[in-house]
């Protein structure tokens, strides 16, 4: 018989959850505290979670979003994962989105992601290595009626996610995208009783998941088993996309 060797105790990282402070972002936040991790947020209003640091800023103003690394980096050290998670909807049928509800969510899901990945990713490089995961959205590959906007900018994650590998895979920094389905948040449940049936029997799994279902899945793709892992899609969506 084989002694089993106990884990060796894993130094503490620095996590950064953009949109963490509630929803999604709040487990994945939670799942990281859990490890030991030092974790900080950056949300538009900055709603404190024990334990966490949290800070201020809206994804479409980069000296605000640089200026939320820097306090991070000063009283938490350089930054080993970035979570990009923040994100919104607004839905609108094609024929009617104006220009503003167009640029509004491209701005904030997808420009937001690459001023957090540009800033995050300068220390990364210096320290050859770090973890970039982006919280994209079945709907990004799916498609979704009325969310012509939210899935152009959540599909775009994936080019962004398989250029950044392809650019610094070679500096130990991985980037991968994670598109969860339904998932039970305020948003879902907003939803009437007629239409949450709807989609759950459209879903293979019969259900929608828990936001711990999706912080799993992140803190898997930001732990040393990962290490191989990146320019990936992980649709967490109980097989509605098929793995896309
Ligand atoms: P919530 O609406 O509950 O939370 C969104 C978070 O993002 C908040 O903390 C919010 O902060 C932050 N945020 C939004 N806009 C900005 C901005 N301009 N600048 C800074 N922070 C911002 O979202 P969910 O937890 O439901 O979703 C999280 C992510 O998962 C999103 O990217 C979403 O698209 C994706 N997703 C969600 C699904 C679901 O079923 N809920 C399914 C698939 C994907 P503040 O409140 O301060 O504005």
């Amino acid at each position: 018989m084989t002694e089993t060797q106990p884990t060796a105790e894993k130094e503490p990282r620095t996590v950064v959850v953009t949109g963490g402070s509630r929803g999604i972002g709040l487990a994945i936040v939670q799942r990281f505290l859990a490890e030991g991790d030092r974790v900080a947020t950056i949300d538009r209003t900055a709603r404190p979670v024990e334990g966490v640091l949290s800070t201020r800023a809206d994804m479409t103003d980069t000296a605000a979003i640089d200026a939320a690394f820097t306090q991070i980096e000063a009283e938490l050290g350089p930054v080993d994962v970035l979570v990009a998670n923040a994100g919104i909807t607004r839905d609108q049928l094609l024929m009617r989105m104006t220009d503003d509800e167009f640029d509004s969510v491209v701005d904030t899901n997808l420009t937001g992601t690459f001023r957090c990945v540009r800033r995050a990713s300068k220390g990364m490089i210096r320290r050859r290595g770090g973890r970039i995961v982006m919280i994209s959205s079945v709907v990004g590959l799916y498609g979704g009626a009325g969310q012509v906007n939210y899935s152009a900018s959540k599909s775009a994650l994936v080019g962004m996610a398989r250029s950044i590998t392809r650019e610094l895979g070679g500096r130990g920094i991985t980037a991968n995208v994670v598109a969860p389905g339904f998932i039970e948040t305020p948003m879902t449940a907003e939803l009437g009783e007629d239409r949450q049936k709807q989609y759950k029997a459209a879903i293979p799994a019969g259900r929608f998941a828990q936001p711990e279902e999706v912080a799993g899945v992140v803190r898997f793709l930001a732990s040393d088993d990962a290490a191989y892992v990146s320019g990936a899609v992980i649709p967490v969506d109980g097989g509605l996309g098929m793995g896309h």
